[in-house]
Parts: structure tokens; C-alpha cells; sequence
């Protein structure tokens, strides 16, 4: 296979053991016989899959008792519906930080549900930072996006909440050292820094989710789904499967330290090359700088026929940017190893020696 570096937004690149033991299992499972995908979920091997991915989930995060972790579907897309279904009552509200195209979904969906107040707003700057916000205390809830994917920011540090705080994780959980305990709900579509797409992972703390008064249907009851471990209905068994072997794999490498090490050295090689590199700037404010997803452009935008096929050449992979941007999107979750950015920032310096 040839070699490509792969910084793809999300669906994104996944350890290369996940994907080998990934294989396998479709073919024979456990030594049955049978594929992952064809035994009941019921059974004992796919019961104990799914009870290793959650307690790894707490055991990386240290999470106490109180909380309880989930493997649904339905993307954190529809966990922006399902999270307000779960937390805001009739007749309260709750308040919203809009820092991009993530969280105005989960404005929009909260909207349906009830009363929303964005407290905090990033679009008059192309959600190029992280606004500064007070949280209402009659609010029931405040809800963030850790790191906002598309526009390639993120919350350095978490606010202190006079209330139950929620927070959309997908694309940054588990990329660095952080307390859990501070949310009371915490949700992430798997694609990004987990496993594959079909899962949505939930983190919550029991005593905090309020929604007693009102009806909700049994998929969106999240206080069920956590009386049943999980596993209320048919889970998404490959997908929980994957995330299994990719959360073994965090463990494996130094869980939340170790992820947070390789993290760093990797946004500081990228970040150094672009703030020297005198042909690029980066879109997003420096103090706000996502480790995730680095946002850039090109000063001379002519010059990007050029610059795409150097990279191309190079084997890299997935860094053009998304449309609400423009320019180019480099991410670098968990599994990308540094040589890859280091190739990258290779081709930065040679384009800047032909350019220069
Ligand atoms: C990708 C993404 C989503 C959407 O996730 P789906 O699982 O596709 O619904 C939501 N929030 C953030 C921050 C994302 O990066």
C-alpha cells in the first residue's frame, strides 16, 4: 500500500492495529467461527465488548461512580435534539455559546425543544475565536463545543459553570488531560477521535439529568438506555467494536497524558512553521488555537494551484478546507502520527524556498 498521510476531517484516520483487528474480527470473531457482525448482540463475546468499551471510557477519564457511559447512534447530530430533550424542563431555558456551524446546530435543534439564550457568539469574526460569556444562574444548563471542527478553534480552558454544564466533545475527547467531572453531560459522534462512524458516545452524570417533565421517546430517553447498559435496543456493534479497540489503544499509549504529549508536539510543529512561514496565515485567533483541526491560508490565494499539487506529491492527504473557510484544514487527531506533520511542514518551508 502506498503511503498517504492522511488528516482528514473526520471520518478520520484510526490507529492501523484498530483497523487490522477491525478486519479480522469481521472475518472470524473470538475464534466462533462466525463474523463480528453476524452473532446476536446479546451474546456473551459482543456483551463483553460492549461492557469493556465503556469501563474504558471511565477508566480513562477517572470517572466516579456517578456517571454512566453510553454507545448509541445517531451522531452527535441527533445528540443536539436528545440533549435538550434530557435537560431542559418546560417552563426554564437553557443558555448556548454559538462558536460555528457545530454549535448552531445545537442551538437550532435545542430551539425545538425549548426556550434557547446564546449567551456567547463568535459570528462576527467567522467564529475565528472563543467569545467571552456569563452564564445565566436560572439557566438549566449551559452548553459549549470543546473544539469547533470546521472553523479550527477551542476552548483552551473550561468555563466554571453556576450550572449543569453539557458539551459537545466530538471532535477533541480524548485528545488531551481534562476533568470530566466539570460537565455534567459530555457527547462525541465517534468519526473524529474514536472509531468509526455508526456511534455516538454519552458520558453523563445521573443525578443531573432532569427530565422528569416530559415524555420522551425510548431512543431518546437516556436514563433508560443507562438502565439497560447500553444496550436497550440493537447497538451498533461494529462501530462499538472499533472504538473498543481504539480506546485500548489510548490506554495502551498513556490515556489521556500520553495522548495529550503526542498532541502537542504536533500542533507546536505545525503552529511553529505557519506563524514563520511568511506565504501562509492561520485563520483562527492564537489563543484559541485548536490542537485539533489548524485552520491556514495562503496570503496570495493564486498561488494555490502550486501549493495543492506540492502536497499532493507529497502523499498528504484531506487537508483542503471546508467551505465556510476556504483554504486549507490540516487535522491531526489522536491516531496521525508526527511524522505526518512533519511531511506537511516540509512541503511548507520547500514551497516557501520556491516562492520566497
Ligand atoms: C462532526 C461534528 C458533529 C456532527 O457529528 P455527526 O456524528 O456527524 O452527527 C457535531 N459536532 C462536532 C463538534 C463535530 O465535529
Amino acid at each position: 500500500m502506498k503511503k498517504v498521510h492522511n488528516f482528514s476531517a473526520g471520518p478520520c484516520i484510526l490507529p492501523r492495529e484498530v483497523i487490522e483487528q477491525s478486519a479480522d474480527a469481521l472475518l472470524d470473531f473470538d475464534n466462533l467461527g462466525l463474523s463480528l457482525i453476524e452473532i446476536s448482540h446479546r451474546s456473551k463475546n459482543f456483551e463483553a465488548v460492549m461492557e469493556e468499551a465503556r469501563n474504558l471510557v471511565k477508566d480513562i477519564l477517572s470517572l466516579p461512580e456517578r456517571y454512566d457511559v453510553l454507545f448509541l447512534q445517531g451522531g452527535a447530530t441527533l445528540g443536539f435534539y436528545t440533549v435538550a430533550l434530557n435537560m431542559l424542563s418546560e417552563k426554564g431555558k437553557a443558555a448556548y455559546v454559538n462558536t460555528g456551524v457545530w454549535a448552531s446546530g445545537a442551538i437550532r435543534e435545542a430551539q425545538l425543544v425549548g426556550k434557547v439564550e446564546v449567551v456567547g457568539d463568535s459570528s462576527d469574526r467567522n467564529h475565528s475565536y472563543i467569545p467571552s460569556f456569563t452564564v445565566p444562574k436560572d439557566a438549566d444548563y449551559l452548553h459549549i463545543t470543546s473544539n469547533n471542527t470546521i472553523f479550527g478553534t477551542q476552548f483552551q480552558q473550561f468555563p466554571e459553570s453556576p450550572v449543569p454544564m453539557v458539551c459537545d466533545m466530538s471532535s477533541d475527547i480524548f485528545s488531551k488531560k481534562f476533568d470530566a467531572t466539570k460537565f455534567s453531560l459530555i457527547y462525541a459522534g465517534a468519526q473524529k477521535n474514536m472509531g468509526p462512524a455508526g456511534t455516538v458516545l454519552y458520558i453523563m452524570d445521573k443525578d443531573q439529568l432532569r427530565n422528569s417533565d416530559r415524555k420522551l421517546p425510548a431512543y431518546m430517553n437516556l436514563k433508560l438506555h443507562a438502565e439497560k447498559a447500553s444496550m436497550y435496543n440493537t447497538p451498533p456493534v461494529f462501530a462499538v467494536y472499533a472504538s473498543m479497540l481504539t480506546l485500548r489503544w489510548i490506554k495502551n499509549n498513556g490515556g489521556l497524558s500520553g495522548m495529550e504529549d503526542r498532541n502537542r508536539a504536533k500542533k507546536d510543529l505545525f503552529y511553529t512553521e505557519l506563524d514563520r512561514n511568511g506565504l501562509f496565515h492561520g485563520h483562527s485567533a492564537v489563543a484559541d488555537r485548536s490542537w485539533m483541526n489548524p485552520t491556514f491560508r495562503l496570503n496570495d490565494d493564486t498561488l494555490s494551484a502550486e501549493f495543492d499539487k506540492m502536497w499532493k506529491e507529497a502523499g498528504v492527504s484531506g487537508i483542503s478546507g471546508h467551505r465556510s473557510v476556504g483554504g486549507y484544514r490540516a487535522s491531526m487527531y489522536n491516531a496521525l502520527p508526527i511524522e505526518s506533520v512533519a511531511i506537511l511542514v516540509d512541503v511548507m518551508k520547500e514551497f516557501e524556498r520556491r516562492k520566497g
